[in-house]
């Protein structure tokens, strides 16, 4: 059996991976490479020459998952011209469109071999392996195995080769059912990794020359676990720990649901170092009423009490946030009430969409949704607010000095760009340190999109 399993191991092949969404999917896409490469697969970012491609892709709206279909139509012409060649190539659809449109994808897209849903990728080579077969493959069942547990750990090589920073799930699937979103049925119940493997993980990383760990989860504050002492931990208990691992210099986390900022959590933002002072909290909207329609479970005024509570413990906090417009029943009042809220609190980042109406969730049946025009006009007059606190925030930098995470090369010679603790890249001097150091400079330009630094002499 074993000699079977190895004679069928495709040595020297390569996968391509392209990767749609959030960070949770870059995060997937890395541990899908990884039990590939325990398999033979070496990482390519050439799709010409893959025997293996593979698209991790995202349904949250409606254009993300059409994108996936347009690429396959593509995919299909390049397996063809291979297949022309004598050369055979796998196509694979992984992540959330996966989840939620199983064997409907072999029905629209013929070139596709093999299914693959967020919950079951360990088991990935298997699933290669038969596709190799001639098998048609639909892998979308919600794994009763631990996928965590049967992922191998990323070699050292592939963990530098990602950066000093990197992305860790610590908790997956969600529980709040929101009425816009498609999160709880392609990903999922609530489910938190435990406090050891999450540990051990970081550890890893750490080791391998990670200095920032993001934790992730589509809700990640929901996190909680038996900590080392026996009690139940929360993300804010967590985050303490990790901070004790040597080597990690900065920690964050994403995406955050206002019910659950706990004590803890907000106590960890007071007194950790190393925890960033930048919080990715989504409202969504501004408009009570609207927030009820959205199954929120939270009011505005809830969410501008929780701010205020987060910046006594830690004033330097800069707030980030997703926004959606015309959720079927807004009216102009209901917008300007998101308006009003953006006012209050000021963003130094955020996302905003327009509702775009998800099969099965509850808000696609709603009979009163918003005109496309309207909802343009809504989402360019809050985009155009967002923006200018977002340069706000970078023109009030200018002439402070901060520590800076150098990252990877500039563009330009003699450059280093890193990040500033508010995620914003940083254009600095080489000789300032090299890449992976925390150095102080000063901000002497805020740019569009990046901050210009200097020495602090
Ligand atoms: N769990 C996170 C939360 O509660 O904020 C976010 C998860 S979702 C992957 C990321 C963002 O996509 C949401 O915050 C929301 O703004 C947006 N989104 C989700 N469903 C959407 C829809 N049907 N139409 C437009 N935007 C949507
Ligand atoms: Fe989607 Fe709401 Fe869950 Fe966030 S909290 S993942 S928006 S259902």
């Amino acid at each position: 059996m074993l000699e079977a399993a190895h004679a069928a191991r495709p040595e020297g092949k390569k996968v391509f991976v392209k990767t749609y969404g959030c960070q949770m999917n870059v995060y997937d896409s890395q541990r899908m490479s990884d039990a590939l490469a325990a398999d033979g697969y070496a990482p390519t970012d050439r799709i010409e020459e893959a025997d293996l491609v593979l698209l991790n892709t995202c349904h949250i709206r409606e254009k993300a998952a059409e994108k996936v279909y347009s690429e396959l139509g593509r995919i299909r012409q390049l397996k063809e011209e291979r297949g022309r060649d004598g050369r055979e190539t796998v196509v694979g659809v992984a992540g959330c469109v996966a989840q939620a449109e199983g064997r409907e994808i072999l029905r629209r897209a013929p070139a596709v071999d093999l299914v693959i849903g967020p919950q079951t990728y360990h088991r990935l080579p298997a699933v290669v392996r038969r596709a190799l077969g001639g098998e048609k493959i639909v892998e979308t069942d919600y794994a009763i195995e631990d996928k965590f547990e049967h992922l191998p750990a990323p070699q050292k090589k592939a963990v530098r080769s990602r950066g000093v920073t990197a992305f860790l799930t610590v908790q997956e699937g969600c529980d709040k059912f929101c009425t816009f979103c498609v999160v709880p049925y392609t990903r999922g119940a609530e489910v938190s990794r435990p406090v050891a493997q999450i540990v051990a993980e970081a550890e890893r990383l750490a080791a391998a020359g990670v200095r920032e760990v993001t934790l992730l989860g589509q809700n990640v504050n929901a996190w909680h676990g038996e900590g080392a002492d026996g009690r139940e931990w929360g993300l804010g208990e967590l985050l303490f720990r990790l901070a004790e691992i040597p080597g990690l210099g900065r920690l964050r986390y994403t995406t955050s649901h206002p019910r659950d900022m706990d004590d803890a959590l907000i106590a960890a933002h007071r007194d950790l170092d190393k925890l960033m002072p930048y919080l990715h909290l989504p409202v969504q909207a501004g408009s009570d009423r609207i927030l009820k329609a959205m199954n929120r479970k939270h009011t505005g005024d809830d969410y501008r009490r929780l701010i205020d509570r987060i910046r006594k413990a830690r004033p330097d906090i800069a707030m980030s946030g997703d926004f959606i417009v015309g959720f079927p029943g807004e009216t102009d009042a209901d917008f300007e009430e998101t308006m009003r809220l953006v006012r209050d609190v000021t963003y130094a980042q955020a996302f905003s969409f327009k509702y775009s109406p998800r099969p099965g969730t509850p808000g696609a049946d709603l009979d009163d949704q918003v005109p496309e025009g309207v909802k343009d006009e809504r989402l360019q007059a809050l985009q155009a607010l967002l923006t200018e606190q977002q340069r706000a925030f970078a023109a009030a930098l200018v002439g402070r000095t901060m520590d800076v995470l150098l990252e990877k090369p500039g563009r330009q010679a003699g450059q280093r760009v890193g990040r500033s603790p508010w995620l914003q890249p940083v254009i600095v001097d080489e000789k300032a340190g090299e890449i992976g150091d925390i150095v102080s400079v000063r901000i002497k330009e805020a740019g569009t999109n990046s901050l210009f630094s200097e020495p602090v002499s």
